[in-house]
């Protein structure tokens, strides 16, 4: 199903559902993040390898977007982010776009060049509590992670339309999330392992159920999975927490279209 200027209204399009190494660079599952459109607005979290790619397919024109998000630098998360500004600043003809991320996305060693950057309305470097109010809603950052660099997680809301996103990024358990993320009516929550493995600051399934029982959102959605969430049917694990918590979960799958508002899967061809 392609989506189009009025189509894509309140839609979150998740044109990528790979975590970490294996399962982006090894094209296991697609990485080209989130795209959602609030009211009209288009904003795209975590632009991974293909992210250009991956939209113009679903039909969603990079043009359209007026924010672009880096959780992080890891580039399973912003592979494709210098051919996403170019393509908002039709390779710099006009000023257009602001990117939010991380000092450390920009500084040594940026994943973003400055020729591309400079090219976009402005940078706004993240700092926890940072807000962005726009036309038709506010993101916020309400934490910062624990992921070895600087990372964020996100929440796109419009308050009037009852819409609060919560986009939990990379990261290690910590009690805090619990609060940051309160009520979320969709909560995303990047599940790239299946059980926690003290050595690697990603959140696990186990994880996964504890936040939502927690923060009880009106749907969660688990993604962004390492290869051995992958071959363990996702699909099976959501269910299961379904049925635990009580709270409709589900497993992203690429391309997945999800309504803002009535928070529900739009079934379809993939
Ligand atoms: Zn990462």
């Amino acid at each position: 199903m392609k989506l189009n200027r009025q189509t894509v209204k309140n839609k979150l399009v998740f044109l990528g559902t790979a975590g970490a190494r294996y399962a982006a660079f090894g094209l296991i599952r697609q990485a080209g993040g989130i795209w959602i459109n609030i009211e009209g607005t288009d904003i795209h979290i975590d632009p991974g390898p293909g992210a250009l790619i991956y939209s113009h397919k679903k039909g969603l024109n990079s043009h359209w977007l007026s924010y672009l998000i880096i959780s992080h630098r890891h580039l399973d998360h912003c592979a494709d982010i210098n051919h996403m500004i170019e393509a908002i600043t039709l390779g710099g003809k006009r000023k257009k776009g602001v990117l939010l991320c991380p000092e450390d996305a920009i500084s040594e060693d940026p994943v973003v060049l400055e020729y591309t950057r400079n090219n976009l309305e402005k940078t706004v470097i993240i700092e926890e509590g940072l807000e962005i109010p726009f036309e038709n809603g506010k993101i916020r950052f309400p934490i910062k992670h624990i992921h070895g660099v600087d990372t964020f997680g996100v929440i796109v809301e419009n308050r009037k339309e009852q819409i609060s996103i919560g986009y939990v990024a990379d990261t290690r358990y910590f009690d805090k999330l619990i609060e940051a993320y309160q009520n979320s009516t969709i909560l995303i929550i990047n599940t790239t392992l299946k059980n926690p493995k003290p050595s690697i600051p990603h959140l696990s399934v186990p994880d996964a159920e504890k936040l939502i029982k927690e923060i009880k959102p009106e749907l969660a959605i688990l993604t962004h999975f390492g290869r051995t969430m992958v071959s363990n049917k996702p699909w099976e694990i959501a269910k299961t927490i379904s049925d635990k918590t009580g709270t409709k979960t589900v497993a992203a799958w690429d391309n997945m279209i999800v309504d803002a508002k009535s928070r529900k899967v739009i079934k379809q061809k993939r």
